[in-house]
């Protein structure tokens, strides 16, 4: 889209494997400075974004169905297939082809192509067949996850921590449109074991969740993509980094260049970035190789500060059954600090005592509803 804007003159095909609207995965978070990224360049398509987004006001964490304790802070939340059609709409009216349900095999078979951008995500197919040369390192994490969706309406990002006979599992939730929630459970390989998920069909593991988590579904299903599609569902994160992200023609952006850990919502975020990165290193002229270097140069840096963060955070997950014998209040903060790594966080405790306390008993909301508002009639080209 941004090739198409700031290089006019360039000829931009997209191949997408999937038919359009078809799509893996719920809802993301994204934060406000996505907006501000995408407006700069593009003020249409952040509007649009807005538009189709759902704000959240807080952020609870409710261990063993416990009144929630409130962490605060706000987010942007927004269903994958709608993204991408906003995308793929936008692209469309700028005269990018969309070429649906055409796999891009290899970089050789894009051979006429003076430039070829592999956007083609964590299991990409253009960076795996040269893997050698762009030094390609898959680590595995050690949690099981599955990535599942829910028609119950989570206002707050919701962390959810629940004993059972074979140890702690968590969800992280929020709603991302009308009726529909992203709903992602974890627990380690141990309980996963222990609960029998390694022996039972989709249908049997999502009504085993539905149970354990009944009380925060209120009656609401969960629902399964990958289950409906026979394919399994579980698995443990994959932390992709590469020595370079340049190979001749032939560049990755987004999770096909680097993954982060799902518990800091940053994958988009991530890959959108890399994309204004190396527009606006094209866009600069000169020759190609040049501007290529350039672009992983620069954005690599930022990219490198994400994955440190999101290690902590994942690492911080692996190890929450140690944290999990706090009290609730002081769990809560540790888990908003996950992304410091193993350090001291006692200095914030008051301050996010009395957030939790004025959220408690509603405070908050009211003075943040107050703030939006005024900040809505103030500033911005885009509505929210
Ligand atoms: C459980 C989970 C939760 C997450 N939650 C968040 C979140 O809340 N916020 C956030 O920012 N990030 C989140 N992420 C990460 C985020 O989804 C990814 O980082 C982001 O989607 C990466 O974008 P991408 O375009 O690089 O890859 P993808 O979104 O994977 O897109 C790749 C596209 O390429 C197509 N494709 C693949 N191979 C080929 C081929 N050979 N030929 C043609 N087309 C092909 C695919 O069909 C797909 O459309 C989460 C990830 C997981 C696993």
């Amino acid at each position: 889209m941004l090739a198409r804007l700031w290089l006019p003159e360039a000829d931009v095909s997209v191949l997408e494997r999937n038919p359009r609207g078809a799509n893996y995965g719920w809802g993301v978070v994204f934060p406000e400075s996505l907006l501000r990224e995408v407006g700069r360049n593009c003020p249409g398509t952040a509007s649009d974004i807005a538009n189709a987004a759902t704000r959240w006001d807080d952020q609870h964490v409710c261990v063993r169905g416990s009144r929630p304790v409130h962490l605060g802070r706000y987010g942007y939340s927004i269903g994958r297939t709608t993204l991408q059609e906003i995308l793929a709409s936008r692209c469309q009216r700028l005269g990018v082809t969309i070429r649906y349900g055409e796999e891009a095999g290899s970089a050789a078979d894009l051979a006429d192509a003076d430039l070829v951008v592999a956007a083609d995500g964590a299991n990409s197919r253009l960076r795996t067949a040269r893997a050698d040369r762009f030094g390609t390192r898959i680590e595995q994490g050690r949690n099981p996850f599955i990535w599942l969706g829910t028609s119950r309406e989570f206002d707050a990002f919701t962390f959810g921590f629940e004993p059972t006979t074979a140890g702690w599992i968590w969800f992280h939730a929020y709603r991302y449109a009308p009726r529909a929630s992203t709903f992602i459970v974890e627990c380690s390989p141990e309980t996963w074991k222990g609960l029998g998920f390694d022996q039972m069909d989709a249908e049997a593991r999502t009504r085993k969740l539905e149970a354990i988590f009944a009380e925060h579904l209120q009656g609401h299903l969960l629902l399964d993509q990958m289950g409906a599609l026979g394919r399994v569902g579980w698995a443990p994160f994959r932390v992709i980094t590469n020595e370079t992200w340049v190979d001749g023609n032939l560049v990755l952006i987004g999770d096909a260049a680097h993954t982060a850990h799902f518990s800091i919502g940053s994958g988009t975020l991530l890959a959108v970035g890399d994309a204004l990165a190396l527009v606006d290193r094209l866009r600069g002229g000169g020759p190609l190789a040049a501007a290529l270097r350039d672009y992983e140069v620069n954005r690599r840096p930022a990219v490198e500060k994400f994955q440190s963060v999101a290690a902590n955070s994942s690492l911080w997950f692996e190890n929450v059954c140690q944290a999990l014998t706090q009290p609730a209040v002081e769990f809560g903060y540790a888990l908003l600090h996950r992304r410091e790594g193993p350090k001291e966080v006692s200095a914030n405790r008051g301050w996010w005592y009395g957030v939790h306390l004025a959220r408690q008993i509603g405070i908050i909301p009211e003075a943040r509803r107050q703030l939006l508002a005024t900040r809505r009639k103030l500033r911005s080209p885009w509505s929210w």
